[in-house]
């Protein structure tokens, strides 16, 4: 388990990472060297603490290949096993940035 300190800097990178460039979950943890589910939970405490530095953590939504439907109503971070209208799995995964 990693101490406080260590999740402060992986988060921090995260912060840099995204206020560098639109990033998915995958270039996230593969950026830091962590893996997408640890990147959701640290996402979630990242939107806080830019916003109290009036930063905005910034969700371009998920969407289907096939059809282009948009995720947009879909809970913050996560990502979708298949379309609800299509049924297909291949997605564009969301990508995040901090501005
Ligand atoms: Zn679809």
């Amino acid at each position: 388990m990693a101490s406080s300190d260590d999740e402060r800097t992986i988060r921090q990178q995260i912060i840099d990472l995204l206020g560098a460039e639109e990033a998915t979950l995958r270039d996230i943890s593969q950026g830091v060297g962590i893996p997408e589910k640890e990147a959701v939970d640290h996402l979630v405490h990242i939107e806080r603490s830019v916003r109290s530095q009036g930063k905005k953590l910034l969700e371009i939504p998920c969407c289907c290949l096939s059809c282009g439907f948009v995720f947009e109503k879909r809970r913050r971070f996560t990502k979708p096993g298949r379309c609800p209208l299509c049924r297909n799995t291949h997605m564009q995964p969301a990508r995040f940035h901090i501005e």
